[in-house]
């Protein structure tokens, strides 16, 4: 049981060996192979699970396959968290994920000048992380345009809810090309939460641990 066989663009499987992951966890095991092929996924899942690489493995591995790099403004992946800390958490793990290999990744949140986030994404961003409040403040000032986007992950979808994200959200989707891989991360299932993956997931693969 280990990472090989999973699908990974061969430099990712170096750093995780540098990194000393060895064993992927249930949620990388179920979810990656998928993901790399192109599915939409429901992942039930806690932080701790090892969820970050879950999607985040097989979403560079699609970017690095695809080899092209982003026009100006433009964004190949956006990745959406409720927080601050878990978004620096994401562009942690995902920086550490690809170390040497041809991919931008940014982080734009609150609390941090606007102007210098603009600047970062004028010359086009492989993976943005982002929280949703900044990012509809980027989106005004025409810092990034969506219309490139290819892969829509939400991490923390309930945090979301709960903060308050869900006309953001619903903004943010709507820009996004409808023939895009999307990924929805929910440690919990309400009601609304059901809806929203109905409406943003096509025949999603289902994984709960
Ligand atoms: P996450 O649920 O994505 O926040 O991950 C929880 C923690 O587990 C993070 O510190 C990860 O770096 C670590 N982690 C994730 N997957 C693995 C793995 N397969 N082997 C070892 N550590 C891992």
């Amino acid at each position: 049981d280990n990472f090989d066989n999973l699908g990974l663009a061969p430099i990712l499987l170096e750093n995780l060996t540098r990194m000393g992951f060895t064993k992927p966890t249930p949620i990388q095991t179920k979810a990656i192979p998928h993901v790399v092929k192109g599915r939409d996924l429901l992942g039930l899942a806690q932080t701790g699970t090892g969820k970050t690489a879950a999607f985040g493995l097989p979403m560079l591995t699609r970017i690095l396959n695809y080899g092209k790099r982003p026009a100006p403004k433009t964004v190949r992946a956006l990745v959406l968290a409720p927080t601050r800390e878990l978004a620096t958490q994401i562009h942690e793990n995902l920086s550490a994920f690809a170390e040497d290999a041809p991919v931008h990744i940014q982080r734009v949140v609150g609390g941090a000048s606007i102007n210098v986030q603009s600047q970062k994404l004028a010359k086009g961003v492989d993976v943005l992380i982002a929280t949703p409040g900044r990012l509809l403040d980027l989106l005004d000032r025409r810092a990034l345009v969506l219309s490139e986007t290819s892969y829509l992950v939400l991490d923390e979808a309930d945090q979301m809810l709960d903060i308050g994200f869900i006309h953001a959200l619903r903004k943010i989707a709507k820009l996004i090309p409808a023939e895009r891989q999307t990924l929805l991360f929910s440690a919990t299932m309400p009601k609304l939460m059901e809806e929203l993956a109905d409406s943003y997931l096509t025949d999603p693969v289902r994984v709960q641990v």
